[in-house]
């Protein structure tokens, strides 16, 4: 099947990265057993990271996704890079303190310039579009952002952040519907699927072993090895990382009772030709409401637009018509704009929507719940993982002292309070 027919099993809808990423390296399914140096599991950016960087060191690893590598979030986000954490770091500093929050900020640059360095060097044409407007959509917030540009530039060496009163917020989207906000020079967007596949090429030719259309069923410590069971083989590796994200599922329960699965959803209209006035600094966009509405234009002049999410298994059943719906709230002139693709994803989120990483089980590493902030940040942590096993760096254990804690409620209630607190904060935005 051709990579624009591809449906995914695990994500509903074709998105317009498919249709435009070109060529989608296929790789072969697992059958039999075999003996590895790293086992690694989900080929998302953390997991395909890591398989390239270990393989690119000498090391024998094999990596194995349940689906094709990208039908996670990895090939199907809003491709915004962001700065920083998922916070803003005034924020964080709230939370964790001055030191760790800017340690943490600074991670974040090494983990943009690493996604810059990593595309260059190895080809990677990822359609980068600088410029990234985070968008108040309340008035009362004007103050917060002034100081966040304020003190990302004093207080995080970071000047590339600048604020917007409401006249420019406005011309720069061409919407009326925000109040303020701050644009970010120092970051931008990309396309991720691009990013994704050559990704995999990358990992492929550096001898890492790839495997498609295979899902591990268990993962179990036997005698000092790690063993991945699957339908057609077991995997007998010295180390393993779970990179699974919000598709975790029963897989391990350590990392199912931390990184929960949220569904997010985004349709691209038809080219805007006609509407010049619509984010004509081709910036991308984030705004403040709980559920964020994220979106930017693509390089044919098309608007991705995200900011419909579900805290259950079930799709919605017209993604396009409630998209077209907040579109025509934030761009009236487009009410009746053609929604030419249209699909989703799960974000995997942790409790305090940071990280998670952890040794889960003797030479087990569980990596994923970047919270919507992954792009950059996965990339990295699959490098970071990488180099902590290499003995060429220990920068993972910043990520792995947060001691992220589980959701409550044990495995029956999790996903049910879940929802009823996302629900409460997604039903206050509307007021
Ligand atoms: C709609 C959407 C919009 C987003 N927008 C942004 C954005 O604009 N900016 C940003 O920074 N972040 C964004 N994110 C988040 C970002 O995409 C993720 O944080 C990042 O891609 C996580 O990568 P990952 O490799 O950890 O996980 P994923 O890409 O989710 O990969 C996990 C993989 O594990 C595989 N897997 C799971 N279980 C098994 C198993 N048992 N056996 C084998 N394989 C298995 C899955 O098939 C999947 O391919 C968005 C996410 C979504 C869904």
């Amino acid at each position: 099947m051709t990579n624009e027919a591809w449906q995914s099993p695990i994500a509903p809808g074709i998105s317009w990265y498919q249709a435009t990423a070109g060529e989608r390296p296929e790789f072969p399914a697992l059958d039999g057993s075999l003996k590895t140096n790293v086992a690694i599991v989900g080929g998302g950016y953390t997991g395909l990271q890591a398989a390239y960087n270990l393989a690119k060191a000498g090391a024998s690893v094999t990596l194995i996704d349940g689906c094709r590598f990208g039908d996670g979030a990895s090939g199907r986000n809003g491709g915004q890079l962001g700065t920083g954490q998922r916070w803003w770091p005034e924020e964080l500093e709230e939370k964790i303190g001055y030191e760790r929050s800017k340690a943490l900020f600074d991670m974040a640059e090494r983990a943009k310039r690493h996604l810059f360095d990593f595309a260059e060097s190895n080809a990677i044409d990822i359609e980068y579009v600088p410029g990234q407007m985070n968008v108040a959509h309340k008035p009362g917030y004007k103050r917060a952002y002034y100081e966040n540009a304020e003190i990302a530039a004093l207080r995080y060496d970071y000047p590339h952040v600048r604020f917007m009163d409401e006249e420019e917020t406005r011309e720069r989207l061409g919407s009326k519907r925000y109040y303020c906000g701050v644009r970010d020079m120092g970051t931008g967007h990309i396309h991720p699927l691009k990013l994704l596949a050559g990704l995999a090429k990358a990992a492929h030719e550096a001898g890492a072993g790839l495997f498609e259309m295979t899902r591990a069923t268990s993962i179990r410590r036997v005698g000092g090895k790690t063993l991945v069971d699957t339908a057609k083989g077991t995997i007998k590796a010295d180390h393993a990382l779970i990179a699974c994200n919000g598709h975790i599922g029963n897989l391990e329960p350590i990392t199912a009772s931390h990184v929960m699965p949220i569904r997010s959803f985004i349709g691209a209209t038809a080219p805007l030709d006609d509407y010049p006035a619509v984010l004509p600094g081709g910036e991308a966009v984030a705004d403040s409401r709980f559920v964020v509405r994220y979106f930017r234009k693509s390089k044919d002049g098309r608007l991705l637009f995200g900011g419909r999410e579900a805290y259950t298994a079930d799709n919605p059943l017209d993604i396009s018509r409630h998209i077209r719906r907040q579109i025509a709230e934030l761009y009236p002139a487009l009410k009746n704009i053609e929604i030419t693709h249209a699909w989703g994803g799960t974000v995997g989120i942790t409790l305090p929507r940071q990280p998670f990483v952890r040794e889960v089980m003797p030479g087990v590493t569980s990596i994923g719940g970047y919270s919507g902030h992954g792009v950059m940040l996965s990339n990295y942590c699959g490098k970071l993982f990488a180099d902590q096993l290499l003995g060429r760096s220990e920068e993972l254990r910043l990520l792995e002292s947060l001691n992220i804690p589980p959701f409550p409620g044990g495995a029956r209630m999790r996903a049910p309070l879940l929802f009823l607190a996302l629900s409460w904060f997604a039903l206050r935005d509307k007021f």
